[in-house]
């Protein structure tokens, strides 16, 4: 069965590197990665960026606690419909959103794909229910109307192995990765915020804003022996691991 993954840049946010990289001064300008995985059964986004209103007035949507230490470089065509429609895919034919986590640069596109049924973890679920609008989550981006698809743990999307959820608890308390098979590019591990840099990998540093240190170091290391093994892993806000990225219409994968 043939699978295509497809990676879109939907704008790019500056933040305090210390967030990235425990410990450092200075900002960092990084992207915001989307992925379209057509698989024979279904397409399926992963992550959809940010919610297009902060194109409009970002700190009316954001609100000042997250606009303090985010700056947006976001622009109308970039949000994730946009760029499916560059593409030719239609944003009501995407079947499944399966989202990271909760945090709003990773499902405040959600809202785009109106027939998606939206995969997440439970206890992502669970806790973006208790923190409402806190901690780097916006209740009004994720709760969208579509049907949500809670999952626990491992979660294998079409029942082949081509798209499958790994549950890489650490950075959030139901954070979960994608584990993409392609003919065309092997094997990729989208990463989300589970590991943010190549730096990160290579030295295990973890970022300055987590939830649990230890599980998020322990997903470190599965990281580690997936690449060990092949997987090219897919950082989740890497500005110079990005460049290096082919952009749809090309495939990734
Ligand atoms: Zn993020």
């Amino acid at each position: 069965m043939s699978v295509q993954l497809y990676a879109f840049t939907c704008g790019f946010v500056t933040i305090p590197r210390a967030f990235m990289l425990d410990g450092e001064d200075g900002v960092i300008t990084v992207p915001i990665p989307s992925y379209l995985i057509i698989h024979p059964k279904g397409r399926v986004l992963f992550d959809t960026g940010l919610h297009d209103a902060i194109q409009e007035d970002s700190l009316a949507h954001v609100g000042e606690n997250l606009a303090r230490y985010h700056a947006f470089q976001f622009h109308p065509g970039e949000e994730v419909g946009a760029r499916l429609a560059a593409i030719e895919v239609a944003a009501e034919g995407v079947d499944i959103v399966i989202n990271s986590h909760l945090h709003f640069d990773h499902c405040g596109g959600n809202a785009q794909l109106p027939n998606a049924d939206i995969l997440i973890q439970r206890r992502e679920v669970e806790h973006a229910r208790v923190v409402k609008n806190t901690h780097g989550y916006l209740l009004g981006d994720w709760d969208t109307g579509q049907r949500l698809r809670q999952v626990e743990g491992e979660h294998d999307v079409f029942g082949d192995g081509a798209v499958v959820c790994l549950p890489t608890y650490g950075h959030t308390p139901g954070h979960q990765s994608l584990r993409v098979r392609t003919e065309l590019g092997g094997e990729f591990v989208l990463c989300g915020d589970a590991c943010y840099l190549r730096e990160s990998l290579e030295k295990l540093r973890l970022p300055g804003i987590i939830a649990d240190k230890e599980a998020a170091l322990a997903v470190f290391r599965r990281l580690r022996e997936m690449q060990a093994r092949g997987s090219t892993i897919m950082f989740g806000h890497d500005p110079d691991f990005w460049t290096t990225i082919p952009q749809a219409p090309v495939r990734l994968g």
